[in-house]
């Protein structure tokens, strides 16, 4: 039996003893996860509880090998698992393998992952960057690399503590997946979200980790990459000023730069890119697992 429980907005859904994984008397080992809604650009928090300390855990979710990290206490660990926005709505297994005392375990764990329909925006923007100019694809291919390689470096530790915050006190204005039409043409879908600030308003880190990217981007124009570590990685893009600096480590509430209109933009805004473990999520689904009223392990959740 599955027992669901709400913390802050997200539903939790604990697998108990006698729910087919482990039975009662059984030490361990537990699933159970925090999510907004397991459906395509969503994030979704894994725990893997036992009555014993955990000693070694290897998740794949996806096709990805998932980094998994102590929570509170050594017999509960946790995993990001980001479910990328093209993933196709169905059952996706998450094949958890472990080691407590001197047991061993593998668990299947399934994500029953629910079609999502994501909106359609029609842009005007410069042309330049519907059909940039020849002169500019080197530059383009080479900043595409340079993220890509970022996006793909998996840094093993991490660095963020606590809960994330929003970079900016406004509202989102333009949601995440969204398809853009730019000058009638079909673009790509919006990797992240836009928020509402004046040019100007600072911007501060979501949480610690070290800057890996402060640079003039030709789409994302003045853009900063913070990498959070275990994969997960925030990408503030179009600002006007950049107030950090490449390798430097921020806390969270850092001021990394101020909002502003440079790249490919119709007007100031803040758009924040999250990515796990290359997966593209939508950032409100970060701030409601790991967000102020998110992301705790239930009590509930801890094994018996
Ligand atoms: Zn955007």
């Amino acid at each position: 039996m599955s027992r669901a429980f709400v913390v802050a907005g997200a539903v939790v859904l604990a697998l108990l003893p006698g729910s087919g994984v482990g039975t009662a008397g059984q030490p361990c080992p537990t699933v159970s996860r925090v999510a907004r809604s397991v459906s395509p650009g969503e994030l979704v928090l894994l725990t893997v509880a036992c009555t014993t300390p955990l000693q070694k855990i290897e998740v794949t979710a996806f096709g990805r090998s998932i980094p998994f990290y102590e929570a509170e206490t050594p017999r509960a660990w946790q995993g990001l698992v980001g479910i990328d926005l093209n993933t196709k709505p169905g059952k996706h297994e998450v094949a958890i393998v472990g080691r407590a005392g001197s047991s061993t375990f593998t668990r299947t764990y399934t994500l029953a992952v629910a079609p999502k329909r994501f909106r359609t925006r029609q842009l005007t923007v410069p042309q330049q960057f519907v059909t940039p100019p020849e002169s500019e694809r080197a530059r383009i291919e080479q900043e595409a690399k340079r993220v890509g390689a970022i996006i793909a470096t998996i840094t093993p530790v991490r660095l963020w503590e606590g809960p994330f915050v929003p970079p900016v006190p406004g509202p989102m204005i333009s949601p995440f997946g969204t398809l853009s039409v730019l000058n009638g043409t079909p673009g790509s879908r919006h990797g992240g979200a836009d928020f509402q600030a004046a040019e100007g308003t600072p911007i501060q880190a979501p949480a610690a980790g070290r800057v890996v990217l402060a640079a003039d981007l030709y789409f994302s124009g003045r853009t900063v990459i913070i990498d959070h570590g275990l994969g997960l990685i925030s990408l503030l893009a179009h600002l006007s000023e950049i107030r950090a600096r490449e390798g430097a480590h921020v806390a969270r509430g850092d001021e990394v730069g101020t909002v502003g209109s440079t790249g490919r933009v119709t007007g100031p805004h803040l758009h924040w890119t999250v990515r796990v473990v290359g997966a593209r999520v939508d950032p409100l689904s970060l701030l409601a697992v790991l967000g102020p009223k998110g992301g705790r392990l239930p009590g509930a959740v801890a094994c018996r």
